[in-house]
């Protein structure tokens, strides 16, 4: 059986006539699977009887399997869904203020091997599929409470978006397609640890915000954390950032993990506003979340507020991104997708 959850309109346009139906069937169907979140084909009622039989023969909806919904005292949400394969990912429902973010994985484990993330240091299973991208989407609003409604969705779970290029593409286009879930494109934000030559072709193809984790100022530091960089060295990415294409009153968003002892004095902070010269950008300062097995610490809230200061001083947009949800794991870098019980 086909999942329809794996198809974006075009290829239902292509198994419609395929099919030897009318084109406008893709929509209905595209409509039903994603805005309307149909679980069975048998729910597309203004479908003719006849066609959803013959659908049914070679296709059906099926979703992930939610195993365990955390909450957190701040209103965090996490949860664990098993695939159909078992392989097991997390999302994270995070609410602050007026805005609730969806945080979706992008792939089952990451191969990219950062050392200071759960996520890169528990291996990599593989790319997850359009239906099992859609369906963290769909299973976060079966969470949704009274009025609540997700107003962001970032790709900042497990995995690099950018390594599972043609599905993320896809399923951006779901997010914000007006017949699928609608959101606006600057409301989608795909962050990725570096991979230069996808960046540039995201700056052609892609329309949602892009957000690059640098996490180091200089190559010999952000060598030993994130081994992505002795493939794309700082200089590459950098220039790489100063010529991705932006609209107007767009910026890229800079993720900086400050790890105490590592990259976190005020030399890094002045090499860091040099580094961002010349490219329009706001700054995450994310202090390290800890985790099981892990060598490095969090700096001192004194260390983070001289840092954040002498980035201020230089004329950045920079805030502090307060860890949400550390006690059930659901900060950023504490996805594994173990399932505790
Ligand atoms: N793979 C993509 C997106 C997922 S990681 C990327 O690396 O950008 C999302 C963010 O979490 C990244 O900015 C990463 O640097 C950060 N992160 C990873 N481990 C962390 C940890 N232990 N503490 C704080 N932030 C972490
Ligand atoms: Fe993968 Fe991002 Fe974690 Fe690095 S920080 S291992 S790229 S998920």
């Amino acid at each position: 059986m086909k999942n329809l959850r794996d198809f974006t309109h075009e290829d239902l346009l292509a198994v419609i006539s395929e099919l030897g139906e009318r084109p406008y069937r893709a929509e209905q169907i595209f409509r039903w699977v994603f805005q309307r979140r149909a679980t069975s084909i048998d729910q597309m009622t203004d479908i003719s009887k006849a066609f959803r039989e013959r659908l049914k023969e070679e296709y059906a909806i099926t979703g992930n399997t939610v195993l365990e919904v955390k909450r957190s005292v701040d209103g965090t949400r996490k949860f664990l869904s098993e695939l159909a394969d078992s392989s097991r990912i997390e999302s994270v429902l995070i609410a602050e203020g007026d805005r609730l973010t969806l945080c979706v994985s992008s792939q089952a484990g990451c191969a990219m091997g950062c050392k200071f993330c759960m996520t890169g240091m528990s291996g990599f299973t593989r790319n997850l599929t359009l239906a099992e991208l859609s369906g963290q989407v769909i299973s976060a609003f079966e969470l949704l409470e009274g009025t609540e409604h997700i107003t962001n969705i970032v790709l900042m779970g497990m995995g690099e978006p950018l390594a599972n290029y043609d599905n993320v593409l896809k399923f951006i286009g779901v997010l914000t397609s007006n017949m699928g879930f609608n959101f606006s494109h600057n409301k989608v934000t795909l962050s990725t640890a570096g991979l230069v030559p996808a960046i540039k072709r995201f700056g052609q193809e892609g329309n949602a915000n892009l957000a690059v984790s640098l996490n180091a100022t200089t190559d010999e530091v952000r060598d030993k954390i994130m081994p992505v960089n002795r493939k794309y060295p700082i200089e590459e990415l950098m220039a790489e950032l100063r010529r991705y294409p932006l609209k107007s009153r767009k910026y890229i968003t800079i993720e900086y993990v400050l790890i105490a002892g590592l990259n976190d004095t005020d030399d890094d902070a002045r090499r860091l506003s040099r580094l961002l010269r010349s490219i329009p950008c706001k700054v995450n300062l994310i202090p390290f979340n800890s985790f099981p097995g892990s060598s490095f610490a969090s700096p001192s809230p004194e260390r983070v507020e001289r840092f954040h200061y002498i980035i201020k001083q230089a004329g950045y947009t920079v805030i502090v991104r307060l860890s949400k949800g550390a006690e059930i794991q659901a900060a950023c870098g504490q996805l594994r997708g173990a399932y505790e019980g």
